[in-house]
């Protein structure tokens, strides 16, 4: 069995009182690995390597040349190790082993090297104000951040924290979630093979309310918190850095709104929208989970969207073929599989799908549904869509802003007036015309509403990982 440690000021170390927790393979529903359990004391170490590394170490002072060079070196670190991280993924969180390899490793890689390149090409202002003074900025590291990760992509959502927190000269304690640890950890000893100077990234495992998370969510030497998971844990992290005053960044939740008007590309459109749904079995804050189809092709496109759906390959992740693994947990698959029980109660139909063996769903797809019931309202993080059919474009727009959430929504038209109109209409931080999930890491990422606080990427996270000052001087 695997067994991993914190990872602070670039050793290995076990709790103090010794406790661990375990960590379960979904697919096979045993221990897989354990991991050691954070305190008060190990957190209050992590963060003080960081203050130290941050107040008296190289890192925050080195040029943006050599900090790209550093996050290159663990970019390569990654690479080199992919099917090893690959295969954690999926034993830690059971998804697809094609989506691990394929998809959330590269992204990680990605994530390093974008950020690495980022810094040596960002440019400063500078303005001047007549003959005799003139004023230019300089973007300062803000200090200590804490990076507090979910578990549906572990190691990418982690590094799309650390690559720039640390490529702006922060120096960084991250928590991964408790489901998922085991990837975070090795993201921890590559870079200190990379060469990482000491307590530049540290990792303490725990849980989130009295546990690890809280305590740097309160900790009076962190500066800015990032953090990416549930709406409702946002809410009670902007509770407890209020008594410290700290930054923060949160990506959370979602109820993505999907919108197919009679004049789309059917074909197109029916591809996207499975992906968007059923990609890691639906647990992505992105998920395409409301689907409004135009009522003039509405049984057409459910015909043909069941029978893809009924296509796709539910199994072991392990398994190059699979398309659905299980969810990540039996808490997770209990709070999944308690909303499919909801449909005698709310009166939908579970028109195709339901439930699987282990802590496997089908991919599901509900009709008779609407806006006002829990499976429209909340966030299912699962393999489950409802679909309802809609009139007029006015009707789409109110149907898909018809929530607490704001963090995508995608449109599929082959009328580009319709396109720009409803894409503007749209209340959502990104809006995917004819497509879904293309990203570049340049462009803003976050959600309106419940979905966020603040924008990440590219200009976005220098806004955010940094203190812009303005320097005045007389000539
Ligand atoms: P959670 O909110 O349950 O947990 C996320 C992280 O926060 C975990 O590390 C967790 O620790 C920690 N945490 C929990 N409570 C606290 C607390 N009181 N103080 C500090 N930290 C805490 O989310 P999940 O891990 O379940 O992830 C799924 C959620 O993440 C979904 O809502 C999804 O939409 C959202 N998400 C949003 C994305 C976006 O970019 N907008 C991207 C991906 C996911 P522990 O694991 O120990 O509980």
């Amino acid at each position: 069995m695997k067994q991993i440690r914190h990872f602070i000021n670039n050793k290995s170390i076990d709790s103090k009182d010794g406790k661990i927790f375990d960590s379960v393979n979904p697919a096979t529903q045993t221990t897989w690995a354990q991991a050691a359990l954070g305190s008060k004391s190990e957190t209050d170490t992590a963060v003080r390597a960081a203050r130290n590394a941050f107040d008296n170490g190289p890192w925050p002072k080195m040029t943006a040349k050599e900090r790209a060079g550093f996050l290159h070196k663990i970019a390569d670190l990654i690479e080199n190790n992919m099917d090893e991280l690959a295969e954690i993924e999926t034993m830690d969180m059971g998804k697809p082993i094609t989506q691990s390899r394929g998809k959330d490793l590269p992204r990680t890689v990605d994530n390093f090297r974008f950020f690495a390149d980022y810094i040596t090409l960002s440019e400063n202002e500078s303005f001047p104000m007549s003959n005799d003074y003139h004023i230019y900025t300089r973007y300062e590291p803000v200090g200590v951040v804490a990076a507090i990760s979910p578990w549906n992509f572990p190691i990418m959502l982690a590094s799309w924290k650390v690559a720039p927190a640390l490529a702006f000269g922060n120096t960084v304690v991250l928590k991964p979630a408790e489901q998922t640890p085991v990837s975070c950890y090795r993201l921890g000893e590559l870079a200190a093979e990379a060469g990482l100077p000491e307590g530049v990234l540290n990792i303490v495992h725990g849980f989130g309310p009295k546990s690890v998370g809280e305590y740097l969510t309160t900790h009076p030497d962190v500066d800015l918190v990032t953090f990416t998971g549930e709406s409702n844990t946002g809410r009670a992290i902007q509770k407890a850095v209020s008594s410290t005053l700290k930054g923060v960044s949160f990506e959370m939740g979602g109820k993505g709104a999907n919108i197919v008007f009679d004049d789309a590309d059917m074909n197109e459109a029916i591809d996207w929208s499975l992906r968007a749904i059923f990609t890691n079995a639906g647990q992505v804050c992105l998920a395409g989970s409301r689907l409004y189809v135009h009522k003039n092709i509405y049984e057409d496109f459910l015909t043909r969207f069941v029978q893809k759906a009924d296509q796709m390959i539910v199994g072991d992740p392990t398994d190059l073929k699979t398309e659905i693994g299980p969810l990540a947990s039996k808490e997770h698959y209990n709070k999944v599989a308690g909303y499919l029980d909801l449909a005698s109660e709310e009166k939908f139909t579970i028109y195709a799908g339901g439930k699987g063996k282990g802590w496997w769903i089908k991919p599901t797809i509900l009709t008779e549904v609407h806006n006002e019931m829990r499976v429209c309202k909340e966030e299912i993080f699962g393999p489950i869509v409802g679909i309802q059919p809609f009139e007029t474009e006015a009707e789409a727009i109110h149907l898909a802003n018809d929530t607490r959430y704001g963090l995508n929504a995608m449109l599929f038209t082959e009328n580009v007036r319709r396109a720009h109109r409803v894409a503007a209409a749209l209340r959502a931080g990104t809006v995917w015309v004819n497509c879904f999930f293309i990203r570049d890491l340049r462009a803003p990422f976050g959600g309106f509403g419940d979905s966020g606080i603040g924008r990440e990427g590219g200009k976005y996270s220098k806004e955010f990982f940094t203190e812009p000052k303005a320097v005045v001087m007389k000539i």
